[in-house]
């Protein structure tokens, strides 16, 4: 029986199209929830407490600032159902305070936010791209932050919680920020100078490229040809498994059926149920 086709992509899907079909299978047409993490929850908590801190007029942007929208983002947690879900004991939960905490203040060792002049934070974008069998295709996505430089040009930022890629590796993490790029021409028919990824973890480091023409074009043909691939995964319900080290963090490892799952036993114990909303405040899943 054919599968129902995904009503958009976006960057997040379309890498996870390209590690592995079935996941996307998974999470975007079955729409089986995946379980919060440890770092998803982090990681969402301190993009809100950067986005309050970028948000401020810029002389007020200093450390104590940002510690300070860290609390105030930290009192969703309250009534974050993804929180909850973590069930982090006493010495866990202050593990990860400590890490938050961290994670905010070695973002001023990447910039200074006192120099940033942002037009957009977690800014939605999105833009119906034409595709192969004459439909088009909804790409969207949420833009951590759009600025201006000092030569009036549009940057795409994005935060990460992780640690930077090894340099041979770095390229291929741009592709989220260069669809972005794309969309933001679509969009007010300018091509960022430089999309950016801002990597919290480890030692902190920027990676960063200049879109051009050359790459836009790619992006149009790499996600078109995603969308072609899909429609006939769909057509046909022939989404394969990829096997990877990422099948060591799948939450979906249990159906897959290169260990041994059916996917349509996970279609059938998950029809149905909706995830809880997150706060206002929170970006949603
Ligand atoms: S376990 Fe591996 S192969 Fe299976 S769905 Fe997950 S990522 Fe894909």
């Amino acid at each position: 029986m054919a599968l129902d086709l995904p009503t958009s992509l976006s960057p997040s899907k379309v890498s996870t199209y390209t590690d592995c079909a079935l996941s996307f299978r998974f999470s975007a047409i079955d729409k089986i929830p995946q379980p919060p993490t440890v770092a998803t929850v982090k990681g969402t908590l301190v993009h809100a407490a950067l986005e309050r801190l970028l948000a401020l007029d810029a002389q007020g942007r200093t450390v104590d600032a940002a510690i300070a929208c860290l609390a105030d983002a930290t009192a969703l947690l309250d009534s974050d159902p993804e929180w909850e879900e973590l069930a982090l004991n006493a010495d866990e939960q202050a593990q990860f305070f400590r890490d938050a905490d961290l994670l905010v203040r070695k973002y001023f060792d990447l910039e200074d936010p006192t120099r940033i002049e942002p037009i957009g934070l977690e800014l939605h974008v999105e833009h119906e791209l034409p595709v192969k069998s004459g439909a088009s295709v909804t790409l969207r996505g949420i833009i951590d932050r759009l600025e201006r430089d000092t030569n009036g040009q549009l940057v795409v930022s994005d935060y990460k919680t992780g640690k930077a890629p090894a340099e041979g590796y770095q390229q291929s993490r741009l592709t989220g920020v260069h669809i972005y790029a794309y969309l933001c021409e679509q969009i007010y028919g300018e091509r960022p100078a430089k999309v950016q990824l801002l990597y919290l973890g480890g030692s902190p480091t920027i990676v960063e490229t200049t879109p051009t023409e050359q790459s836009t074009r790619q992006i149009e043909r790499k996600v078109t040809s995603i969308w072609s691939a899909i429609e006939t995964a769909c057509e046909r319900d022939d989404f394969r498994p990829k096997k990877s080290k990422l099948c060591n963090w799948c939450s979906y490892q249990q159906w897959c059926p290169a260990f041994g799952g059916d996917p349509d036993a996970a279609r059938a114990a998950f029809e149905g149920i909706d995830r809880p909303e997150r706060p206002n405040g929170f970006r949603q899943p």
